[in-house]
């Protein structure tokens, strides 16, 4: 297969990964899980497009949904999804334009491992940084990182010693700042995992006394690129790629909620509701943008739309039909009509 053309595609591509199942959830039954999640025959008239389709095991229930591709649990696949779907968006980087790939879906469907990865596997986000710093060796462009989450509306620096706020401050001209945002330069892949790596764990232990904040908070790694104008005479051309591991989505009916965990799961289920309204509107070319309804949205606001390129990749674990419906409903809401 081949990598997916920036210039023929929608604004924000919607695609799904449904991950295998895990090992103690085949040996929990006495014959081998059936997922919940199929692809139907791929319409090979518009290989753009493909038909999800989901299926309750147990009554039987169904939905089927149009997304514009699908990578299933038979192997493992992100060096796939990377070449395909991601590595199309690089080069324009070093172009001056910004792009965004999104990891969402419910806890445990594997956005994590499909963006951050483990060592023998790694995920969408150190395949996009060797591919970037590969190219910088050859451009003389330069490399920096920045890695923030965004918990209940509030951004956390954490390439600080200590996760600091960071406010977010409206431009005259409607650009958006994250002040005094840190940006560590990074050269090679060792240098960037021990940067990432120290994030990672003070994403884990950021808010002392309550459990897990990492899967209900937006991880957001930020690679920017400075590339010299070719003559040297001009102003350097910036441009970034953001790589975001979304909060998991909640259906509150389900998880009775009390308390924080309500306001949290609030949040995050209205700052994904107005990520996929903004993409809805991008992707249909409406006129106006709803960036200003979440936090989330705003910062992303240089980095959405425009001539920039984004992915959304719908996570799915295979047991969990209606979890899965929740997901893929919304992803698909915000493709094209
Ligand atoms: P999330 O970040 O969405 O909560 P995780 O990425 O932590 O989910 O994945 C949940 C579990 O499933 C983890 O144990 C992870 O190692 C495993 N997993 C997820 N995706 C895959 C995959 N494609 N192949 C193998 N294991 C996976
Ligand atoms: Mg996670």
């Amino acid at each position: 297969r081949k990598p997916s053309n920036p210039s023929s595609i929608s604004k924000v591509r919607v695609i799904v990964r449904v991950r295998p199942f895990l090992p103690h959830e085949i040996s929990a039954r006495n014959h081998d899980p059936v997922p919940c999640v199929s692809v139907l025959d791929q319409d090979f008239e518009s290989p753009e497009e493909i038909a999800v389709y989901l299926k309750d095991p147990e009554t039987s229930r169904n939905e089927c949904y149009q997304l514009d591709s699908f990578f299933g649990q038979e192997d493992n696949n992100v060096g796939e999804i990377f070449f395909r779907e991601v590595s199309p968006f690089i080069p324009g980087i070093f172009n001056g334009c910004n792009a965004t790939v999104f990891a969402y879906g419910a806890t445990g469907s594997g956005k994590t491992y499909t963006m951050q990865g483990t060592e023998e596997q790694p995920g969408l986000m150190p395949l996009a940084v060797s591919m970037v710093l590969s190219i910088c060796q050859n451009t003389g462009s330069t490399a920096h990182i920045s890695y923030y989450e965004v918990y209940m509306d509030r951004c956390y620096d954490l390439l600080k010693v200590k996760a600091k706020e960071i406010s977010i401050l409206d431009d005259k001209d409607g650009q958006i700042h994250l002040r005094g945002l840190s940006q560590v330069p990074i050269t090679t892949m060792s240098e960037f995992q021990e940067v990432f790596s120290s994030g990672v764990q003070r994403r884990k232990v950021a808010h002392t006394g309550l459990n897990d904040v990492s899967s209900r908070s937006h991880g957001v790694l930020v690679i920017s690129v400075s590339t010299p104008s070719s003559d040297g005479t001009a102003a350097t051309v910036n441009g970034k790629l953001n790589l975001i591991d979304l909060a998991g989505n909640e259906d509150n009916r389900r998880t009775c909620n009390e308390g924080i965990r309500l306001q949290e799961s609030a949040k995050i289920n209205q700052s994904l509701f107005a990520l996929s309204n903004v993409i809805f509107a991008l992707n249909n070319n409406m006129p106006r943008v709803p960036y200003r309804e979440s936090k989330l949205t705003r910062i992303l606001q240089d980095s959405l739309g425009g001539t920039s390129h984004a992915l959304m990749v719908a996570c799915l674990n295979p047991g969990e039909y209606q979890e899965s419906v929740h997901t893929v409903s919304l992803a698909a809401r915000s493709r094209r009509i």
